[in-house]
């Protein structure tokens, strides 16, 4: 496994795997690596890829009063996890090697990134896209792996790429959850449990809505309102936004469309910000 925090570097790792003949996959992640992105690598080997998994709190993703300070930096250990998952290239560059004082470009989409997350987070998917658009350039990737914890991200990266007629291919996997339902995620180390066990209510939820829709109901009134009921038996929850969107231009549905719809939820537990989804 090779530990990579150069751009030129990263750039001719990358090159000596397609010359070589290797498919290369990228996984973009902000580090303090987990269970979920460990299901990401097992896909993407599991389709063949040599996996590159980049390593970067990114501060163009994150607003003025969010948690870049303290999201969890802790690079040798996710150089460890990467070999253990039998990653080919861990790439951990520094702020100032992908963005230095004078970088100025900005890539934003404008339609499926306004709902949900582009409320709330307003810049997210812009840092997100300028980002991830130079981690593509550097690497050039015949795969991009994404996960469906952050629906949203997927469904707006898609579309970014399709706009830019970038044939890529776009492995995602299912949400990875702990044993009692929570969704799997960096910020969970920020919860007390007591916290830890309201944030649970947002599953229950989510669940709650799946069986309803697979009963039969297609009113997503309805829907939102059993599950809005559900987490509002919790004190220290409050309730960011929850939707049912199309999951390819998170637009709101009124009538649920089994197979395209989709349950979205943000949320804090106190002053810890979380999310969730469940496919309908
Ligand atoms: P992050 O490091 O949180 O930016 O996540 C990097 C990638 O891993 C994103 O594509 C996420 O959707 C994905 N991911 C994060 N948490 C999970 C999870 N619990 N299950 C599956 N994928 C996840």
């Amino acid at each position: 496994m090779q530990k990579i925090d150069t751009l030129a570097a990263m750039r001719a790792a990358a090159e000596n795997f397609r010359t070589e003949g290797q498919k290369v996959a990228l996984l973009p992640t902000l580090g303090a690596l987990h269970a979920g992105h460990a299901s990401l690598i097992r896909l993407a080997r599991g389709r063949g890829f040599e996996v590159v998994v980049s390593v970067f709190v990114n501060p163009l993703q994150f607003g003025a009063n969010e948690d870049f300070a303290k999201y969890p930096r802790q690079a040798a250990a996710d150089a460890s996890f990467c070999e253990r998952e039998g990653a080919a290239a861990m790439f951990a560059p520094s702020a100032e090697e992908m963005f230095p004082r004078n970088f100025s470009l900005q890539v934003s989409e404008d339609r499926v990134s306004k709902p949900l997350c582009g409320v709330s987070r307003p810049g997210l998917f812009r840092g997100v896209l300028t980002c991830w658009l130079k981690l593509l350039h550097v690497v050039q990737p015949h795969a991009l792996v994404m996960g469906e914890k952050d629906a949203q991200q997927i469904a707006v990266v898609r579309k970014a790429l399709a706009d830019l007629s970038l044939p890529l291919e776009i492995l995602s996997g299912p949400t990875v959850r702990e044993a009692d339902g929570l969704a799997v995620s960096a910020r969970n180390g920020y919860l007390t449990p007591t916290q830890r066990e309201e944030a649970l209510v947002v599953n229950r939820a989510l669940l709650r809505a799946k069986e309803m829709v697979d009963g039969g109901v297609r009113s997503a009134d309805r829907v939102v309102a059993e599950a809005t009921h559900i987490m509002a038996q919790k004190r220290r929850l409050r309730v960011i936004y929850i939707g049912i969107v199309h999951r390819d231009t998170m637009e709101a549905q009124r009538e649920i469309t089994p197979g395209q719809s989709l349950m979205a939820v943000a949320f804090w537990v106190d002053e810890v910000r979380l999310t969730d989804n469940i496919a309908l």
